[in-house]
């Protein structure tokens, strides 16, 4: 789904949309490295310098809140946001903190899951935890 559509939903449910709350959207549809709430913050307000951290924190929100976006939390490290809400996995390098995108249906896994613990499964996570090759090189 992109921006427009996205907004659109959003206005039909009454949910008003400010130029920069557009670019918060915009960045998270278009970036691929699941930033933390700084990093939307700095990258919005190269455009918008009049934007605040508390814009970004409710946009955010707001967006995850209609199922929009995704939130990442990672014990001691910031939260991650991912513009992309479908059902994918992550490989998170322990060292940096990168985040980077495993695409594979596990559909098998969850119709096991659900016949057996009698669930009606609605979505899932999983990840993947160790050093990426950039850690790696440097040690
Ligand atoms: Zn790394
Ligand atoms: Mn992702």
């Amino acid at each position: 789904m992109d921006a427009i559509e996205i907004l659109k939903q959003l206005k039909d449910q009454g949910v008003r949309f400010t130029p920069q709350r557009q670019a918060i959207l915009e960045y998270l549809l278009e970036t691929k490295t699941h930033p933390t709430a700084e990093e939307v913050y700095h990258h919005v307000k190269a455009k918008f310098p009049g934007v605040s951290l508390g814009t970004i924190y409710n946009t955010l929100n707001m967006l995850k809140e209609h199922g929009y976006i995704l939130e990442l939390s990672y014990g001691d490290m910031s939260s991650r946001f991912d513009g992309n809400a479908k059902n994918h996995y992550h490989v998170v390098c322990l060292n940096c903190g990168k985040v980077v995108d495993f695409h594979r249906p596990l559909i098998e896994m969850e119709s096991e899951v659900a016949e057996k613990f009698g669930f009606e499964i609605t979505g899932e996570r999983l990840e993947f935890y160790g050093i990426c090759p950039d850690c790696r090189r440097k040690n």
